[in-house]
């Protein structure tokens, strides 16, 4: 058996076409594009993370400083409470009294003086002064807060003027031992201690840090803005407590300016809590500008790439264009447009091989013109080729087939291949070419055609030559027999040849 290997020959080799080409590059510029989107997007989120950190330990440290010394004041304070219960305070003079209950943590730079209010507001002692002006605070937050509530604790004041500096104040309850009011110990820490811990830092003046009590009331500001100390967040979407838990961010905008900022709230458990924030375009700056020179190079890339493509492509397609043209005019019949013989004997090679492999039966017609050296000596060359362009028409008007193959095989003669065909169809289809040609000639100078047709099942040790030798014999009875008729050849037994 022959195997299906020996078809390759007359297939194409494999080439790459324009369009595969377009395709490839605009698949290579989409992966290439993606990949190029996702390394970005993991660099803008590494710089984001790093953002954040850096936010979250500035946040935590300020707390940090903030919450040790609120503490550090507190014990003053508790002291101070504590104290005010000793049976002789009352009884010692004015300034043993300020030794027992002050100590010199209270004097420290941004601290106001501690002072202690009865149970009425009235000031009674004032660690600045041993004979304090009359003053009540009964009105105040601090005041009413530590009346009203026993365990109120430490109460830290929203922001005020507190002796002609801004302030916030401390305060504690004084309680007897049944726990009754006996009045508030009170101190301050002034805003110039926050000045001075965010100047120590190292800030854009774009940064903001922001100190708020646990209700989201707006202690602190940096930069600094006396509208915003006070305001309570409490209600802002992004700021509210559900939403800018210890340790969280969010991107957008702030409470105060419209500028967008990555804010970082502390993670600390202090009596106060910082947000430190910084806008997004300070954030992600270098990150752009990497973003847009990478971009820049990658488009220009990519453009580049796309242009030599399309010229690429261009001539690919200009070049499968004459080769096509090329093969065209080397397997074609340039008068009559039929294939040519060089052609018709690849075809049948072929044919005669799938016919074998598949046992189907396949035949040929040998058509030659009738008299034609007559005709052309009565009418000329010119007009006998106008006849064989003739001919030629009435061929492929009834040869159509896709696997049919018709061709000139010599001066005035033609073939035609029919695969998957037997004689007495072939035979039809020679009769019908015959008709056509003796009704297409005009009536003065009749052109008629003689056909030989064999057909068979090609079996193994048969090669075709045999097939166009068994037409052509037949051919000759036909022109023997008279011309302008077809005649089938007998092959009895040439399909049994071994
Ligand atoms: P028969 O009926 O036996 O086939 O007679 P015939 O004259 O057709 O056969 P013969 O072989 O004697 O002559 C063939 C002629 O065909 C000779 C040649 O001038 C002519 N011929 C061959 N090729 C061409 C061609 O391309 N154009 C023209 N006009 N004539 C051609
Ligand atoms: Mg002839
Ligand atoms: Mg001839």
């Amino acid at each position: 058996m022959l195997s299906g290997w020996r078809d390759v020959t007359t297939r194409r080799p494999w080439r790459i076409s324009a369009k595969l080409l377009i395709i490839s590059s605009v698949v290579t510029v989409i992966g290439f594009s993606a990949i190029c989107v996702n390394v970005m997007l993991d660099m803008r989120r590494g710089e984001e993370a790093l953002a954040r950190q850096t936010l979250d330990n500035l946040a935590t440290s300020i707390e940090a400083d903030i919450s040790r010394n609120i503490e550090i004041y507190d014990l003053s304070l508790k002291a101070v409470a504590s104290n005010m219960l000793l049976p002789e305070i009352n009884a010692v003079s004015k300034p043993i009294r300020h030794l027992i209950l002050f100590d010199h943590a209270t004097t420290a730079r941004h601290f106001g003086a501690i002072q202690v209010f009865d149970a009425e507001g009235r000031l009674t002692i004032d660690a600045s002064t041993l004979d304090p002006p009359p003053e009540n605070r009964s009105e105040e937050d601090y005041f009413r807060v530590h009346r009203d509530d026993p365990d109120a604790g430490l109460f830290i004041s929203r922001p005020m003027l507190f002796r002609g500096a801004y302030s916030i104040v401390l305060s504690r309850r004084i309680s007897d031992t049944d726990g009754g009011f006996l009045g508030v110990v009170t101190g301050s820490i002034r805003f110039s201690y926050f000045h001075e811990l965010f100047e120590r830092l190292n800030l854009d003046p774009d940064d903001t840090i922001t100190v708020l009590r646990r209700d989201r009331t707006i202690m602190m500001r940096r930069p600094f803005d006396l509208d915003v100390i006070g305001k309570n967040l409490g209600t802002q979407q992004s700021w509210k407590a559900d939403n800018l838990k210890a340790g969280g961010s969010y991107a957008g905008q702030g409470p105060v300016d419209a500028t967008p900022r990555l804010y970082v709230r502390s993670t600390g458990p202090g009596p106060l809590f910082v947000v430190a924030g910084k806008p997004l375009a300070a954030v992600f700056e270098l990150w752009q500008k990497e973003a847009y020179r990478i971009g820049a190079v990658v488009l220009a890339l990519i453009l580049f790439m796309l242009a030599s493509t399309l010229v690429l492509a261009r001539e690919i397609s200009r070049r499968a264009d004459a080769e096509r043209k090329l093969e065209e005019m080397a397997t074609t019949d340039a008068l009559t447009g039929l294939k040519n013989r060089r052609k018709f004997d690849q075809v049948i090679d072929v044919e005669w091989r799938r016919a074998m492999r598949q046992k189907t039966p396949v035949a040929l017609l040998m058509i030659d013109a009738d008299h034609f050296k007559a005709y052309n000596d009565t009418f000329g060359h010119q007009a006998g080729d106008q006849v064989l362009v003739g001919i030629a028409i009435c061929i492929s008007d009834s040869v159509r087939r896709s696997g049919d193959c018709a061709a000139r095989y010599g001066g005035e003669e033609f073939a035609v291949l029919l695969p998957n065909t037997s004689a007495a169809e072939a035979f039809n289809i020679a009769e019908t070419i015959r008709g056509k040609v003796q009704g297409w000639s005009d009536d003065q100078a009749t052109s008629t055609v003689s056909c030989g047709i064999a057909g068979l099942v090609p079996t193994t040790g048969l090669d075709w030559p045999v097939l166009v030798a068994a037409a052509d014999k037949a051919l000759y009875a036909a022109k023997a027999g008279g011309r302008n008729q077809s005649v089938v050849a007998s092959l009895p037994k040439l399909s049994l040849v071994a």
